[in-house]
């Protein structure tokens, strides 16, 4: 076991070396072989400049703007920038747009929810309106914040919110509607202009979550405009959209930690600050959840963003279209394989309609000719699928891909699907999450060879989906608890 306290200090020069030993076993971050997780440019020398910007603001403080003015101005540059990016600012239908800079999209969209529940404090019981595509992270933010959320089924066939049921399940108790621009899951753009024409007629917040593809989507909207192909509108000119979250460690390609939460206005902002001055300390003022916050991942933001510029973003996208549609006709070369949504935005979601080919064991297949994806379960009539967060990085890998992609089917095939004893499938569909005791999830995870020395990301997982496919999501979620729980423990040299 390493040692983080050893009783002497080890030299720099060796901590870095047993560092970079650890980070072996890791996913590539980088290369665009792994789709899902990382989000790499491909640009050489970006990292260096990053990192030596991180290093640069690393100590500096976000607790406090007047210490540190250049936190405050690359900040506030950050946020000018992402408006300017999503349709707002001088000159645009939103001009008096405002933002915050948070760590990540789960937090920005947990203070787009805070923002919208305290602005309604006469609410007892307040209500968020989403698409059941909506990213988990606003079912966080409903139970963090005691908000009772309102799931609306989709369109079965697009995966688009439906604006009609959307409309229908505003209540008088609702705060918030909130769409995808576009889905994680599957790379779809809800129909915003409906659904924020309706939130508008009843005077409630619409949030857009372009988190994912903020980033990406205006450059592909500008692209696409270029060759007469439109992609829906989402930002700022959309009329009732009062806030809109974009993730700058997504596809602005920043190192991670920096994501901007914009609302239309400082009106619809100011309910999201927290100010306490009832203790005798400083008198604490905070946009964000964070107090002591870095200086490292805004100053790498700031960086990245300079140098990469709005050209760059714009080859950048067009780069990712490009491996976007060289993935989308690899798969449909495969005989049996099908996009379940069109791949109009920087995802290409597959699944399968051949009984034969389970897409978990094609995954496994994949990934043991070193290509990642993300199984996605089944859920809500939708089937088992793989999911690929495609990058301007994976256009050079698109003629590797193709011939990858139809080895692992027949390899797939070949094993055929993953068939477990049907004792084992009615204990999952039935057990309740009370069952699931941590013994129960160590011996289970000890089965699969999950846990212990010899447990690695890149064991087989077909069997495991397969189990959690049977499971309801409520047993999902306590499995999983219980078992990164088991992987969460201090080590003790
Ligand atoms: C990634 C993502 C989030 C959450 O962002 P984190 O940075 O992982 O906290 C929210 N919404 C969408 C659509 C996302 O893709």
């Amino acid at each position: 076991m390493i040692d983080a306290l050893p009783a002497q200090g080890v030299p720099a020069q060796q901590v870095l070396a047993e560092l970079a030993a650890m980070r072996e076993a890791d996913l590539p971050t980088h290369g665009g072989r792994l789709f899902a997780y990382v989000y790499d440019p491909a640009v050489s020398g970006l990292d260096d400049l990053a990192n030596s910007a991180y290093a640069l603001s690393a100590h500096v403080n976000g607790l406090d703007p007047t210490a540190f003015p250049s936190l405050l101005m690359t900040e506030n540059a950050l946020v000018g920038a992402a408006a300017r990016v999503l349709g707002a600012g001088p000159g645009t239908t939103a001009p008096d747009v405002v933002g915050s800079v948070t760590s990540g999209g789960t937090e920005s969209l947990i203070l787009a929810v805070k923002a919208a529940r305290d602005a309604r404090p006469e609410v007892e019981k307040p209500r968020l309106v989403a698409p059941v595509t909506a990213h988990a992270a606003f079912a966080k933010a409903a139970h963090y914040l005691g908000v009772h959320l309102d799931l609306v089924p989709v369109n079965a066939t697009t995966f688009q919110a439906d604006p009609v049921a959307m409309a229908a399940a505003i209540t008088p108790d609702t705060v918030l509607v909130a769409c995808s621009a576009p889905s994680y899951a599957h790379g779809v753009v809800d129909p915003v202009t409906e659904i924020a024409a309706a939130a508008a007629a009843v005077g409630v917040r619409c949030h857009v979550d372009a988190c994912f593809g903020g980033w990406a989507l205006p450059f592909l909207r500008r692209l696409g405009a270029e060759n007469g192909e439109a992609l829906p509108d989402f930002d700022f000119g959309v009329p009732g959209v009062t806030s809109i979250s974009v993730d700058l460690h997504k596809y602005a390609y920043c190192p991670k930690g920096v994501s901007v939460l914009l609302h239309r206005d400082a009106l619809l902002r100011r309910p999201q600050y927290f100010a306490f001055a009832e203790w005798p300390g400083y008198t604490m003022i905070n946009p964000v959840i964070s107090s002591t916050r870095s200086g490292g991942p805004i100053a790498a933001a700031f960086a990245t963003l300079r140098h990469i510029g709005d050209e760059g973003y714009l080859r950048l996208a067009a780069q990712t279209r490009d491996a976007v549609r060289g993935l989308a006709q690899a798969v449909s070369e495969v005989d049996g394989l099908r996009l379940l949504a069109p791949a109009h935005t920087t995802v290409v979601c597959f699944t399968s309609d051949d009984p034969a080919l389970d897409p978990f064991v094609l995954a496994d297949e994949l990934a043991a000719r070193g290509w990642h994806t993300q199984p996605q379960l089944p859920f809500a009539g939708m089937p088992a699928s793989i999911h690929l967060t495609v990058t301007a990085s994976v256009a050079p890998q698109i003629a590797a891909f193709a011939p990858a992609l139809a080895d692992a089917a027949a390899a797939a095939r070949t094993l055929g699907p993953t068939l477990l004893p049907p004792e084992l499938l009615d204990m999952a569909a039935s057990l309740t999450p009370d069952q699931l005791t941590p013994e129960f999830v160590a011996g289970l995870a000890e089965t699969f060879g999950l846990a212990g020395d010899d447990a690695r990301p890149g064991a087989r997982m077909a069997v495991v989906n397969t189990v959690l496919s049977a499971a309801p999501p409520r047993l999902r979620e306590r499995l999983l608890i219980e078992f990164v729980s088991l992987l969460q423990h201090p080590t003790f040299a």
